[in-house]
């Protein structure tokens, strides 16, 4: 059996690696190692996969995040609701910019965020909700935008996990996530579902005036040469990373059938177990696309498991271990244990698996063995 490993960037880099090292190749005979045309052209074809009107690529998914809200014009003491189970890149800039996060709980069922705490969080200083579409798993867009839109708030995804997810609206339209909300960020960090050889992000939106803001901060500020209008960063994609993005964005869909098919086997072997909760997809729509296969493990010994596993030499991990309203950068007398009783349980439940666009059925058939000879012995 091939080793298991958590993410297998290798074995997926094999078999596209003419075409990446042609790209990489045409960036070091050409030099235009910033801004150069490959960066051009992984925006375009971006903007066509989506759907969405502007992409500005960026150098990583933070500053994505970061730069969305600058782009905004949020201003120091404005609140910002996220979630308290996810990555803490989402708080740290909200925090950063000194804008207020307002972290509320998630729900059991998806891991998003709850959209009955969003409404309980929000006061006359409440600016802006980041939905994180956490694991790969599209929130719930249509219940967001519309109460932002009774509240006049923004609405910045993170879409770090998601690249290539559809949200199924109740009145049956599909859209890529990252394109519905005002804003969007987004990560190429090498083991997202679309990840270059180093870092790397983007924002998206389909507001013109906003999409202007944005490509000036993210250069220093400058619209015109040297004329610096506004505050602004340096963050860029560089050309050897869109190379690599250019050779990968037509396999986004394949990858993400990849992982969505490894998610069905998992959850066909697992599923039934009384103390296993899978996650729950729709097998007919794009709606998760498993950046992370995560199980709740009910009444039974997670981090035992997660030991049992590491000695089998098959690689788990908890994501996430520390709820973000109990870690010490982000502690705040507003927050009581009561209000997150979902995201303190789920710390305590869930393991997520290798998942990955290259498992195969041998290694897939001994990690859920391995999983069950735990849990039943
Ligand atoms: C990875 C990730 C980020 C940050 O992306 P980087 O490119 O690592 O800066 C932000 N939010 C979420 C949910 C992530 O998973």
């Amino acid at each position: 059996m091939k080793k298991i490993q958590m993410v297998d960037l290798k074995s997926q880099y094999d078999k596209i690696a003419a075409t990446v090292n042609a790209g990489i190749q045409e960036v070091l005979d050409n030099t235009a190692y910033i801004n150069g045309p490959q960066v051009h052209q992984f925006q375009k074809a971006l903007e066509d996969y989506l759907g969405v009107k502007h992409v500005i690529p960026c150098a990583n998914g933070t500053d994505a995040l970061q730069i969305a809200m600058m782009g905004l014009g949020l201003q120091p003491g404005d609140e910002v609701i996220t979630a308290d189970f996810t990555f803490a890149a989402t708080v740290e800039v909200i925090a950063l910019l000194q804008l207020t996060p307002v972290l509320v709980d998630v729900d059991i069922d998806n891991m998003n965020i709850s959209l009955e705490k969003i409404k309980a969080a929000i006061t006359p200083k409440t600016k802006a909700i980041v939905p994180v579409h956490l694991f790969g798993r599209a929130a719930n867009m249509d219940a967001i935008m519309e109460l932002a839109t009774a509240h006049n708030l923004f609405v910045i995804e993170d879409n770090a996990q998601a690249i290539g997810a559809d949200f199924v609206s109740t009145n049956g339209t599909k859209a890529k996530v990252g394109t519905i909300g005002h804003v969007a960020a987004t990560s190429f960090f090498p083991s997202k579902n679309l990840g270059c050889y180093g870092d790397g992000g983007a924002i998206f939106t389909n507001d013109d005036t906003l999409a202007h803001t944005i490509r000036g901060i993210v250069n220093h500020g400058m619209y015109e040469r040297y004329h610096h209008d506004v505050v602004g960063v340096n963050s860029r994609l560089d050309s050897v990373q869109a190379a690599v993005l250019n050779a990968k964005l037509p396999f986004l869909n394949d990858y993400n059938s990849a992982r969505r098919l490894a998610a069905t086997k998992y959850n066909a072997a697992l599923g039934s177990h009384p103390n296993i909760i899978t996650p729950s997809f729709d097998a007919n729509e794009n709606d998760h696309v498993f950046h992370q296969y995560t199980l709740r493990i009910v009444d039974k010994d997670r981090n035992g498991l997660m030991q049992h596993l590491l000695n089998k030499g098959i690689p788990c991990a908890i994501y996430y271990p520390i709820p973000l309203h109990s870690q010490k950068a982000y502690v705040d007398v507003r927050y009581k244990e009561e209000d997150f009783p979902v995201t303190n349980q789920l710390v305590q439940e869930v393991i997520s698996l290798p998942m990955h666009t290259e498992l195969d059925d041998e290694q897939i058939q001994f990690i859920t063995d391995s999983v069950l000879e735990f849990l039943n012995q």
